[in-house]
């Protein structure tokens, strides 16, 4: 059976930095799945569907496919074959992700095709739903959070240095809206799973916190 590490938490929270620095460290495949909700957000955006227009989201859903491949060690997310990579990480696409992702059908569909990629490769997912519904036997679970405070500010820090415009508060409102509406949907909300590992990044340093996912992984594996 593949050895699964699932990581959970809120936006900002560091999962995907982290999860990549801890997969490299033990040679495992890391696979991101928000970018799976962002791929099929934005083949929403594209068709003009507002998000909450139900019939059209469902219909499109059996026009989507989401596929990931890995080149050098960096996850690519192919929507319909297309390589989106470039695309999915802009703000509209990121809300339109989380406002989707509530729907029954963007969930079938995408955690069948996780599932099926943990029963395999020993990996490291992270997401909103991995340890409590994706992958609920996986061997190690962490829940990976850190204030809104703390989030805002790295967000704020990492869109400064790419020289793009923006408000520190406006993006504070934005993760807490976010996290508001990943919690509080009815279908696989985000929670820590009773079996999960808290880990609280507020006051730790990246590496600090790779190295307790280590440590849990080597306890977990003997
Ligand atoms: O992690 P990221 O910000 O890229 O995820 C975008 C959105 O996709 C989240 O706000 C969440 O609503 C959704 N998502 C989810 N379940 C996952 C991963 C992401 O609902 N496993």
């Amino acid at each position: 059976m593949a050895f699964n590490i699932a990581i959970d938490g809120p936006a900002g929270a560091g999962k995907s930095t982290i999860a990549k620095k801890a997969a490299e460290a033990l040679s495992y495949i890391y696979v991101d799945t928000g970018a799976m909700y962002r791929a099929m957000a934005l083949f929403f955006l594209r068709e003009g569907i507002q998000p909450e227009d139900t019939e059209k989201i469902q219909r499109a859903c059996e026009k989507i496919r989401v596929t990931l491949s890995n080149e050098k060690g960096e996850q690519q997310v192919f929507l319909n074959g297309e390589n989106v990579n470039g695309q999915i990480r802009r703000e509209e696409v990121g809300n339109m992700a989380s406002a989707t992702s509530s729907y029954r059908e963007v969930r079938e569909k995408l955690t069948q095709l996780q599932r099926e990629m943990a029963r395999t490769t020993d990996l490291i997912m992270d997401g909103r739903d991995i340890g409590t519904c994706v992958l609920p036997k996986a061997q190690v679970k962490i829940y990976l959070t850190a204030s809104v405070e703390t989030r805002g500010r790295r967000r704020f820090l990492e869109l400064q240095e790419k020289g793009e415009d923006c408000d520190l508060e406006k993006i504070c409102e934005d993760i807490r809206k976010r996290d508001e509406q990943d919690m509080n949907r009815e279908i696989a909300p985000l929670r820590q799973a009773e079996d999960a590992v808290l880990i609280d990044s507020s006051e730790m340093t990246i590496q600090e916190v790779v190295d307790k996912i280590l440590e849990l992984v080597q306890k977990a594996a003997v």
